[in-house]
């Protein structure tokens, strides 16, 4: 069948819309027609080149919508069911699998590097008859697309598909951060550098926790309002003043008479933004024992220097961590489960919905960090 598509066919090029041919789905997969389909800005380093995969691909790990079809043995989904996508796919039998940490499936991870599906191939044929990948499995950037079964997961009926594709990434991202990764517990110090969707939705799980303060930190004055709005006691322009001393001040540092620290700092930092610098900023903002979580992920040629004595001589530590350190699809419905209460605020996340022909004006206002929130695509 025929779809609606946005094609990356050369980093740091405008995406290319095009009608790509989807085929059928295999044994074991799903088609689903996107209802909404979220602009992340991972897909922005992906476009950019800063996390290189191979081309040409259809962008998008972000998405939900209706399950049009289902391919021989797939029993729990059927026609009509919703679902949202999820863009790792644990294999349940690699040692990282068996230990629960499907997140970095060592098998899947070779197919998501590829574009491909499970059994290494792609659904995708652009009009010249050339294959078309998928990024992360999901492609969320075509109207219609093929996931594996494992990938699709079922969502109730009256959630809202709008919000619904922000389940697949920056929910699972942020709250999976603070409590997998982090275990944040009442009453810790943290920050968040970073006010993208991801960073919000760390907010709002750090407030769900009782962490105090929670002091957010972003280079748009502008992020303020909606920081506050999910959780955050404090905000930060780093624009305009170095958040480093801002942060220690904040959680009762004392500065010795030739400047330097001697108390002060975070429980826990979280660097959301991706940004090397920030990461460098974030580490200085924890206190000693403190733990800097590395959720954005930096440009693949970027490298840092960090004074390496105070990781031991105090216990500091740098943790990363890839989808909130999830398993898709046991997190995905029990976070579903906590939206349906509103105290996500996905209502207030999502800020914007634009058709696919103006995706590169969204990229453009990525670029120039104007999008407050989720930007979502709405197929219909
Ligand atoms: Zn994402
Ligand atoms: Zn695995």
């Amino acid at each position: 069948m025929k779809s609606k598509a946005a094609v990356l066919r050369e980093f740091g090029q405008p995406l290319s819309i095009e009608e790509v041919e989807v085929e059928p789905p295999k044994e074991g997969e799903v088609l689903v027609k996107n209802a909404y389909s979220g602009f992340c800005h991972s897909d922005f380093s992906v476009i950019k080149g800063d996390i290189p995969l191979p081309l040409p691909m259809i962008c998008g790990h972000e998405a939900a919508g209706v399950v049009e079809a289902v391919g021989p043995g797939v029993a729990n989904i059927k026609k009509g069911d919703h679902v949202v996508a999820t863009w790792m796919i644990p294999c349940g039998q690699c040692p990282n699998c068996l230990r629960g940490r499907g997140n970095i499936c060592s098998t899947n991870m070779a197919y998501f590097m590829t574009g491909t599906l499970l059994d290494g191939t792609p659904r995708f044929k652009d009009a010249q008859g050339q294959p078309v990948l998928h990024e992360a499995f999901v492609a969320g950037f075509s109207e219609y697309t093929v996931l594996p079964q494992a990938g699709a997961i079922p969502l109730p009926s009256d959630f809202p598909l709008d919000q619904a594709c922000a389940m697949g990434c920056c929910v699972p991202t942020g709250w999976g951060s603070v409590n997998n990764v982090a275990k944040i517990q009442p009453g810790n110090s943290v920050a968040v550098y970073g006010m993208g969707a991801v960073g919000l939705n760390t907010v709002a799980a750090l407030a769900n926790r009782n962490a105090n303060p929670i002091i957010a930190v972003d280079l748009e004055g502008s992020k303020e309002d909606i920081a506050k709005e999910f959780g955050a006691t404090h905000f930060i322009a780093s624009s305009k003043e170095d958040p480093v001393p801002a942060i220690m001040k904040l959680t009762g540092g004392m500065q010795a008479e030739d400047g330097s620290w001697v108390s002060g700092g975070a429980d826990f930092v979280f660097e959301v933004s991706g940004d090397p610098g920030a990461l460098v900023q974030a580490y200085w903002s924890i206190c000693s024992g403190g733990k800097t979580v590395v959720t954005g992920i930096p440009p693949a040629a970027s490298s840092s220097e960090l004074p390496l004595m105070l990781l031991a001589l105090q216990e500091r530590s740098i943790i990363g961590h890839l989808y909130g350190s999830i398993s898709p699809g046991l997190d995905i419905p029990a976070l579903v489960n906590i939206a349906k209460s509103g105290e996500m605020k996905l209502d207030k996340l999502i800020e914007k919905k634009f058709k696919i022909e103006s995706i590169n004006e969204t990229i453009a206002a990525m670029d120039k960090r104007q999008i407050k929130g989720r930007w979502v695509c709405e197929w219909d």
